[in-house]
């Protein structure tokens, strides 16, 4: 493709342009144009509006034309969520969970993200990029073209440093975007299970030995900790967020998932880029978070695969002006897939978000959640050219339709990572 695209054709044009983060009312306006064209340059949009008004420029007549059909343009999707590096599915625990184990029965037994570790450990740096790499090719053909990815199925110096190693090089050597997040404090491993101040001797060795090395490789920009029953207590959270800090790390938490542990204050307290999951959210909580530029990034596919009736409550975090994402939590354990699409049909159904709110979740405020707002998540003159074109004349189609793909094309920095045949 020559260097300035013009890509006409669009039902619809979704922008999300107006800046973000979205929170309250303007999270549903997304900015439609109809009859859209959008001028690729050099990677980066030059020109968007209505096909007529971009065909008139004189860049416009000699770029090279991409016809998408009469389909709907939107921007990439920002999954600002996800356990990318993993060694094997948990396919015999979701059978287990079918016939009636809860999670955390499961976790007891040595299942759960120990089994994960187990196996990670296990596993062979090539074989855990390979995977790798191919749910990334998933992610690209569903229309997502930035990825968060945590480490935290290694859980000891040197299998940390691998997946983190791995997020470095599969950066360099495929199109998308991976943003790179140490979730040391995952849970605790078993062999510092056992003992009184065995998740207190843990938290030492990632503050003493791991943190200082992966700062050394500049292996992650967010520090993160799974807060809540099982895992890690606000206490302990803090003073490793605190550490993480100093290294220079952003934190963000996974909080208020299994129960209600005051995570979500202690992130908003901490300035942290965003707490994720808020199933058992408070008033108060919501309220903070309403005040608060701590994202609140909700993951239902977690719920939907689990089979909980219980979701985050969204409707109240909108109201209360939280800015509110939405992202896949890609994981082996609790949500296995990599479709955007496929979460924005459950928020919609079971959030009661509606498609233009779930959208612009899944852009412009997942595009908070990592700092990058300025530069991706929205259709706007001057950023990326990131964008996914759905085989929909209507945006509320995306989510109306689910469980197929109907992500037509892909695009990464204005070239073409993913078409379907
Ligand atoms: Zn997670």
């Amino acid at each position: 493709m020559s260097e300035t695209i013009l890509i006409t054709g669009a039902s619809q044009v979704v922008t999300l342009r107006g800046g973000g983060p979205r929170r309250g009312n303007s999270l549903s306006k997304i900015g439609v144009i109809k009859d859209g064209a959008v001028l690729v340059r050099e990677g980066k949009i030059a020109a968007l509006g209505p096909r007529a008004q971009v065909e008139r420029r004189a860049e416009a007549k000699s770029a090279e034309k991409l016809d998408v059909g009469g389909r709907v343009v939107l921007p990439g999707f920002v999954d600002s969520h996800t356990h990318l590096i993993h060694a094997a599915s948990r396919a015999e625990e979701y059978e287990l969970k079918i016939q009636g184990a809860s999670y955390e029965e499961i976790a007891r037994k040595g299942g759960g993200i120990l089994n994960s570790v187990k196996k990670l450990r296990a596993a062979t740096r090539e074989a855990l990029k390979r995977r790798a790499a191919s749910a990334l090719g998933e992610f690209a053909a569903h229309g997502t073209t930035t990825v968060e990815a945590k480490s935290g199925y290694g859980l000891d110096v040197a299998s940390e440093m691998k997946i983190l190693k791995l997020h470095q090089e599969l950066n360099q050597e495929q199109p998308l975007e991976i943003v790179s997040t140490f979730l040391g404090a995952h849970v605790v491993p078993a062999e510092f299970r056992g003992k009184a101040d065995g998740a207190e001797k843990y938290l030492e060795l990632l503050m003493e030995k791991l943190l200082p090395e992966l700062v050394v490789g500049d292996l992650a920009e967010y520090g993160d900790v799974f807060c809540d029953r099982g895992a890690f207590t606000v206490g302990q959270s803090k003073k490793l967020l605190a550490k993480a800090k100093e290294h220079g790390l952003t934190p963000r938490l996974h909080a208020e998932q299994l129960s209600r542990t005051g995570a979500t204050q202690l992130a908003v307290e901490l300035g942290a880029a965003s707490c994720d999951h808020l199933e058992h959210v408070n008033d108060s909580d919501i309220r903070a978070l309403g005040k608060s530029k701590t994202v609140a990034t909700l993951l239902p596919g977690c719920d939907f695969h689990l089979g909980l009736k219980e979701y985050a409550p969204a409707r109240k975090l909108i109201e209360a002006g939280a800015i509110v994402a939405l992202a896949t939590d890609y994981n082996p354990g609790t949500s296995p897939t990599m479709s955007m699409p496929m979460v924005l049909s459950v928020a919609c159904n079971q959030l009661r978000m509606t498609p233009a709110e779930a959208i612009a979740a899944a852009t412009i405020n997942g595009a908070a959640a990592l700092g990058r707002e300025k530069k991706i998540g929205s259709l706007e003159e001057g950023k990326r050219a990131d964008l996914a074109v759905c085989e929909v004349e209507d945006y509320r189609e995306i989510p109306y339709y689910f469980g197929m793909n109907l992500c037509w094309m892909t695009m990464k920095s204005g070239e073409i990572v993913w078409m379907k045949d």
